[in-house]
């Protein structure tokens, strides 16, 4: 019996655990079960029949468009995958990201260099490429028909990767945030940043978090981890936390073991907020410290 989390969320709309690293709520995806079927993000081919048991729990065959936030392998990886299983299906993804779904070297040599060839095949498992006659290519401003006269409108949101976009529904009044606000678990209401390399660009995370609270939405559909009902306080403490993060980085300078010692900064500020050591232990383990760390470096040092 194949394990299926889904949980309507009301307009037709339906958040999937895809069950990302074989482990409850890693990854949440979105499915608009309406005349044009959309679904939002897939997660990478190698837990992805998690989320076709879970279509299948819906009696989901076919899809109109697999829309990603973005092409990191955590939302896009199983993006060719998914285009072989659903024929009929296009594949949304910004014009940034798109040569990257088409022709996934670079993306995947630039992924080992983080993760390691064997860390790649163990998280994530092969990207396939999708032929370009397969490719939704949206920019800014773009509506993706939902049927019924509704659309998911795309805003482009560059600041955690030049690749970003958010969609935004008038009816559920959603926001699907991919990566751009940064992840929080339903247990936590904790938002914490995601800041890896190469693209990350604080201020203009900043002016995204700014614009996406300006339209007031009903909830953030969170990839890392499902909706979040506060949103107007969600967005106030991403902003807030990511700034604490750059600035600790800014001062802690080149120190060889930086990542720990960030972990421990951030973890010792968790406790002191009085977050429970569940919740705490949750959002180490779904950490990259690494990445985290390099990712605000970089700004620094390219902003000199
Ligand atoms: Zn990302």
């Amino acid at each position: 019996m194949p394990e299926v989390s889904v949980k309507p969320l009301g307009h037709d709309l339906y958040q999937i655990d895809a069950f990302m690293h074989d482990e409850a709520e890693r990854l949440a995806c979105y499915l608009f079960d309406t005349p044009n079927r959309v679904l939002i993000e897939c997660g990478p081919s190698r837990t992805i029949d998690h989320l076709y048991d879970a279509l299948a729990h819906l009696g989901i065959d076919d899809l109109a468009v697999m829309a990603v936030t973005h092409i990191h392998l955590d939302h896009a990886g199983g993006a060719g995958h998914l285009a072989q299983r659903f024929p009929s299906a296009a594949i949304g993804v910004h014009s940034a990201g798109a040569r990257h779904l088409a022709a996934p070297e670079r993306l995947w040599a630039s992924a080992t260099r983080i993760y390691t060839e064997e860390g790649m095949q163990e998280l994530w498992g092969p990207m396939e490429p999708i032929a370009e006659d397969r490719l939704l290519v949206v920019e800014e401003g773009d509506a993706i028909p939902l049927g019924g006269g509704r659309s998911l409108e795309v805003m482009y949101t560059p600041g955690h990767a030049k690749h970003h976009i958010v969609f935004w529904e008038d009816a559920t009044g959603a926001c699907f945030v991919g990566d751009s606000v940064g992840l929080a678990f339903p247990h936590g209401h904790m938002v914490q940043p995601i800041t890896p390399p190469p693209d990350l660009d604080p201020p203009l995370v900043v002016d995204q978090l700014r614009r996406i609270a300006a339209r007031q939405p009903a909830f953030l559909g969170f990839a890392h981890f499902g909706a979040d009902p506060l949103a107007q306080e969600a967005l106030d403490q991403a902003e807030t936390r990511l700034w604490d993060w750059v600035r600790w980085v800014e001062q802690a300078g080149t120190e060889a073991d930086l990542a720990q010692a960030m972990r421990h900064w951030v973890l010792e500020g968790y406790r002191r907020e009085g977050f429970p050591a569940e919740v705490i232990d949750q959002y180490d383990r779904n950490t990259f410290w690494p990445m985290q760390v390099t990712g605000i470096q970089r700004w620094l040092d390219q902003r000199g």
